[in-house]
């Protein structure tokens, strides 16, 4: 084999897979059609989870310092935003930043532990037998074999690697466009920009001076998003639209982008899987894609990687479509609805019901407890796996809080500095002796006392984290001989035999 496992596509979902990977002690090589990386931007926001992902892998640092970030974002465009800040998160936030800047940074982090990322290689065909996958790749020297042990297809909403896996991707057509550009120069007066919020055009400040300007305009939503977008068509709906074209102009990029909505049947088959826009394609709405692609990449690194190594319990790659397959929908239904929501009001015949039901959604985002449970989805802070066994803790298939610990042997201060390496970590509250366990290679074990009070957490005497920050077995079973014999239980469920 030339390497453990192929990526396909250095998109942000590729990146972040082969950075888990590589952690994962896998030899990984990152396969990318385009010439030189990407350098316009489609997704801007990076939500609370990824945050925290990025946070449990040390990198926040590198990202935090190049964006801005705001306590909240909108749902269907809708007055009153969701407040990711009232979640129970210590980054209850979303940071805009541009997704060229996320990938760069990523591919940066991917390189320091040792990928290969060959850009001007596109998949043009792969196969698998039972031993591994073989990869047929156009590139400079004309078209080259890869075999590997495995292939993540992470090659975006037309994905060579799903259709060549033989995998569905049902769903429906775009029926709907709406328009982006980003511009060097914009009227800067503040009451044009408002009129423009007012109408729904969403204007948000890039890197390097450039605004971003995206709208629906119900002229010209029907066009294709195969079709070019001009400067004078820009102008023109931004005038229908808001009553002004903003004083756009010198634009940098302009695209225009659709409503398809699909979900791969399958995110796997046999040595190939399939990871982020590969295996979910939706409309743009809250900026979910890029985030759920992260998300999927940290579910599958540490799951692929067991599977490499050969110390994989049975079933534990075939989690990753059982957990992440439910996630892709919800993400999916979410954005239909959101998509809906936004359509309502430029069909003639529905805008007055339709701007009463936004009224109406937008009154109840007031309402505390709906506000936070949207947030929750949204945000990702909310999405739980579902437990192994009807009498797990409540707590199982949940993520981690990032609670405050006492000086711990590696000095960590906080549940999240345990994970930088993508190992579990067991986090023992009662000072057993007898912690330390035959999986060190996989498990970092750690007595401690909690520091900061966390409801869902009382009674709760020993937990283990898994490398993506799920929960995979919590016990408040005080009694220390049946303690150990559940330790033991759930190491072997979900770290294998010992080493
Ligand atoms: C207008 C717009 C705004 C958006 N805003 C947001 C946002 O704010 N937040 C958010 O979370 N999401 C947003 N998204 C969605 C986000 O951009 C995508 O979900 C994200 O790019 C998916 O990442 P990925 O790595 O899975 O796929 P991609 O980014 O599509 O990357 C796939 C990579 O694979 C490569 N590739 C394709 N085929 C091959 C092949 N055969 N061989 C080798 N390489 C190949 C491609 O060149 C590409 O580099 C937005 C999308 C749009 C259209």
């Amino acid at each position: 084999m030339d390497v453990d496992v192929i990526v396909v596509g250095a998109g942000p979902t590729g990146l972040m897979l082969a950075c888990e990977l590589a952690l994962g002690g896998v030899r990984t090589r990152v396969l990318e059609r385009r010439a030189e990386p990407q350098r316009n931007s489609r997704a801007l926001t990076l939500h609370p989870r990824s945050l925290e992902l990025l946070d449990q892998r040390g990198l926040l640092d590198r990202f935090l310092p190049l964006g801005r970030t705001a306590p909240g974002w909108h749902f269907a465009q809708l007055p009153t935003h969701l407040d990711f800040s009232a979640l129970d998160s210590r980054l209850g936030c979303t940071l805009f930043l541009a997704q060229a800047r996320t990938e760069a940074l990523l591919a940066e982090r991917a390189r320091e532990l040792g990928v290969e990322i060959r850009y001007g290689s596109e998949l043009v065909d792969l196969s698998q037998d039972s031993d591994g996958v073989e990869a047929q790749v156009l590139g400079r020297r004309g078209v080259e074999t890869h075999r590997a042990r495995f292939a993540v297809g992470c090659d975006g909403g037309r994905s060579r690697t799903r259709e060549a896996a033989g995998i569905g991707f049902p769903g429906t057509d775009e029926t709907l466009t709406g328009v982006l550009g980003d511009f060097a120069a914009i009227d800067d007066d503040p009451a044009v920009l408002g009129a423009a919020r007012a109408r729904g055009v969403l204007v948000a400040p890039l890197e390097g001076g450039l605004t971003r300007l995206v709208y629906l305009d119900p002229e010209r939503m029907r066009v294709p998003s195969r079709e070019p977008v001009t400067l004078e068509e820009f102008r023109a709906s931004l005038i229908r639209v808001c009553g002004s074209d903003c004083g756009v102009a010198e634009p940098r990029w302009l695209s225009r982008f659709g409503n398809a909505t699909r979900l791969a049947e399958r995110y796997r088959s046999g040595r190939i899987l399939l990871a982020g826009d590969a295996a979910h394609v939706h409309f743009p709405a809250a900026g979910q894609g890029l985030n759920t692609g992260l998300q999927d990449a940290v579910n599958l690194g540490w799951k692929l990687a067991a599977a490499v190594n050969g110390w994989s319990p049975p079933g534990l790659l075939d989690s990753y479509h059982d957990e992440r397959h439910p996630v892709g929908r919800a993400v999916t239904e979410n954005t239909e609805v959101q998509t809906l929501l936004a359509e309502l009001t430029l069909v003639p015949q529905y805008q007055r019901p339709g701007a009463a039901l936004r009224e109406l959604l937008d009154d109840l985002l007031s309402i505390e407890e709906v506000n936070r449970r949207l947030a929750a989805q949204v945000s990702a802070l909310g999405t739980a796996y579902p437990p192994t066994s009807p009498d797990a803790d409540p707590l199982v298939g949940r993520r981690m809080p990032d609670i405050g610990l006492s000086a711990t042997a590696s000095g960590a201060t906080r549940v999240y500095e345990l994970l930088p390496e993508g190992r579990f970590a067991l986090l023992d509250f009662a000072g057993d002796p007898e912690l330390g366990t035959g999986w060190s290679s996989r498990v970092s074990a750690v007595s401690v006392s909690k520091l900061d009070d966390h409801a869902d957490l009382d009674g709760v005497i020993e937990v283990l984290v898994r490398p993506d920050g799920h929960i995979a077995w919590a016990t408040r079973t005080a009694d220390i001989a049946a303690r150990r014999d559940e330790r033991h239980e759930a190491l072997s469920a979900w770290a294998g035999t010992p080493s």
